[in-house]
């Protein structure tokens, strides 16, 4: 395989350089007012950064995950947020191994651009939940165009895109014989539907996420719309899944890394009864577990990655990443905030916001549970369990 280990130093520098330019005070002040990033998220942009896995013949820069899972690493280990873009580097993953030829040059360009920004991915709905198959928003072919009617959930930065990529029903439940069929992908452009038939309900979280509610009154969006098969769609999802676990785990090990570089310095630095707090191994053995913990993470999140690019299945180490560097984040988050004692509950130094961010990634994209019970049932061949 090739070795990315001077692009990914490149990587780094040049993501360190953006985030250099968004300390805590930009951090902040956006989370104060639950506003979105935009300025952060166009000088990733511009750099290309999240055109990463993008291939060259649309104008990305045709990277493996392994690198994009870099660059959101460091994003996050540089005190940045990737939470407010990451969907922009991978949800594009479905059109581009789905898409037909003239969906691939229609969209692919100007999301590698950032013309044309695809941040939104309707799945989640109130009643279905982690249940995916029981979904039942409904796209009702029509002649040329679909009518959509039914309503999304925690859809994140639908405000801040032009395109989402949707799943929906287009076969009724009771018609299919298999419950992972009868579901459908669209790529549908939502400048032409806010408005028409679709709205969007912003939901205030204990974090700046930007995640909404959508609904679809007699949406119409045109059959063109419809990514590969129809009926095929949960399939489609599922093949990017991998993708999105190995990089958020990697966002995760990002967090870690700066909560315990954080919790080390001041660990050092900080004289209570006359010496540093980091000479109590009360202070520092947590400190050096929670360092422990994300190194090990870190190394199943790299597998991941690699069997990803070399085409290998990877949903056991894919889905592991994601639970331990999820859990490594929280545990490096929680002992941060006891290493700080009362500071740690300031403001301005940024571990009270970094500690609620992090504490998501335990419930989205995918919740530990779940996670728990695909390796029983796939690794370890456990009976299912739901
Ligand atoms: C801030 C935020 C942003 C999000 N962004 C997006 C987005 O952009 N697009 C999108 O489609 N979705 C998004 N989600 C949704 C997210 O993927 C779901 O919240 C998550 O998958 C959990 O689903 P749920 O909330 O419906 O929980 P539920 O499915 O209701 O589950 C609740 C709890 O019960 C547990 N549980 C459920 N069934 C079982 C079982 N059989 N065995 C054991 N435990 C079980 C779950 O693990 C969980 O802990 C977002 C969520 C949040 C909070």
């Amino acid at each position: 395989m090739t070795d990315h280990s001077e692009t990914i130093a490149q990587l780094r520098d040049a993501v360190k350089k953006i985030c250099d330019d968004f300390p805590g005070e930009y951090w902040r002040a956006k989370d104060r007012e639950r506003h979105y990033p935009s300025e952060f998220v166009q000088a990733l942009t511009d750099m290309g950064l999240l055109a990463a896995l993008i291939p060259e013949e649309f104008g990305g820069s045709g990277l493996p995950l392994a690198v994009g899972a870099e660059i959101l690493k460091a994003i996050h280990e540089f005190g940045g947020n990737a939470g407010a873009c990451h969907a922009q580097m991978y949800t594009m993953g479905t059109v581009l191994r789905h898409g037909n030829p003239s969906q691939k040059n229609q969209y692919l360009p100007g999301i590698a651009s950032g013309t044309l920004r695809l941040q939104a991915f309707g799945v989640t709905e109130p009643t279905a939940g982690s249940d995916t198959t029981n979904l039942s928003t409904f796209a009702a072919r029509q002649g040329d165009k679909y009518v959509v009617n039914g309503q999304k959930v925690w859809t994140s930065r639908a405000e801040h895109s032009d395109l989402m990529l949707l799943l929906a029903r287009t076969t009724p439940k009771d018609q299919i014989k298999k419950r992972t069929e009868g579901l459908s992908v669209f790529l549908l452009d939502m400048r032409e539907t806010i408005g028409r038939g679709m709205t969007i309900k912003p939901i205030r979280t204990m974090i700046n996420h930007s995640t909404t509610e959508v609904f679809f009154d007699n949406m119409e969006i045109p059959a063109t719309s419809l990514i590969g098969e129809e009926g095929q769609g949960l399939r489609y999802i599922m093949s990017g899944m991998n993708a999105e676990r190995i990089l958020v785990a990697s966002e995760c090990i990002g967090d870690a890394r700066w909560f315990v570089k954080k919790a080390r310095d001041y660990a050092c630095e900080r004289k209570v009864f006359g010496r540093p707090i980091g000479q109590n191994q009360g202070i520092q053995f947590p400190i050096a577990r929670a360092f422990g913990e994300m190194e090990a993470a870190n190394l199943m999140t790299e597998r991941a990655a690699q069997l990803y690019d070399q085409g290998k299945p990877c949903g056991t180490q894919a889905n592991l990443a994601k639970l331990l560097a999820s859990e490594a984040s929280w545990h490096a988050a929680d002992t941060c905030m006891q290493t700080f004692g009362g500071f740690a509950v300031a403001e301005e130094y940024d571990i009270e916001r970094k500690f609620r961010e992090t504490r998501l990634y335990q419930i989205a994209p995918i919740s530990t549970n779940l996670i728990l019970s695909y390796v029983g049932e796939h690794e370890l061949g456990m009976p299912r369990s739901y």
